[in-house]
């Protein structure tokens, strides 16, 4: 088996141009981790990851007929399992900390949990990875555009892929067509594509030992 994986340097990060106004609210440690070292490949690293799964949670108040598309994006696309957990499983509320406590209560044997939170109104930021934790939540609110349903569960299905690939150890892209990518604005958000470059997917199909 290949033994070429890409190895995060990042302990946290939090996306998008917003993420700076971020550092004003309760979540300093978190949001303050902009710097992305990109592409940080290390060979011969022993590092393996053969069973992945991941899990995907979303809130009570979370329209629950778009997480079964978001589920089967995230098969399709991260090439493992994604669990679907139960909306009652934990109460993500509160503070963005609150939040990320709670959802790595979730964690288990999973690889990681992406969650579909509604974040306090004054976050900004899209996401917040805690690699740490193997956490990402998703700010349902700040993902809300002016272009309804469809619109939302677009660039949810992205983010889902984005934040899936972070915490299998994905780093980000420069291609701005890739999921992967980090974009700078909506505009951005809306342009990239859904789906891994072919780079980045080889390095997916590497991490699940289905070779590059
Ligand atoms: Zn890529």
């Amino acid at each position: 088996m290949k033994k070429k994986l890409v190895v995060p340097v990042v302990l946290c990060l939090a996306w998008t141009s917003f993420v700076l106004g971020e550092v004003q609210g309760a979540g300093e440690s978190i949001a303050k981790a902009e710097v992305v070292v990109e592409g940080t490949v290390v060979d011969d690293t022993a590092i393996t990851a053969t069973e992945s799964s991941l899990a995907l949670f979303a809130d009570g108040q979370f329209d629950p007929t778009l997480t079964g598309p978001i589920v089967d994006h995230m098969r399709a696309t991260l090439l493992c399992e994604v669990v679907l957990l139960d909306g009652h499983q934990a109460d993500v509320s509160g503070s963005r900390e609150n939040m990320i406590d709670a959802v790595s209560g979730l964690v288990g044997n999973h690889q990681g949990v992406v969650a579909l939170a509604h974040l306090p109104e004054d976050a900004t930021a899209h996401g917040t990875f805690v690699q740490a934790k193997r956490v990402a939540l998703l700010n349902v609110r700040g993902l809300t555009g002016d272009g309804g349903q469809k619109q939302l569960l677009s660039r949810l299905k992205k983010e889902a892929v984005h934040a899936g690939g972070l915490l299998l150890g994905i780093a980000p892209c420069p291609n701005s067509h890739c999921v992967m990518w980090r974009y700078k604005n909506d505009e951005g958000l809306d342009f990239k594509g859904s789906r891994f470059c072919p780079p980045c997917q080889r390095r997916v199909r590497a991490l699940h030992g289905k070779g590059g």
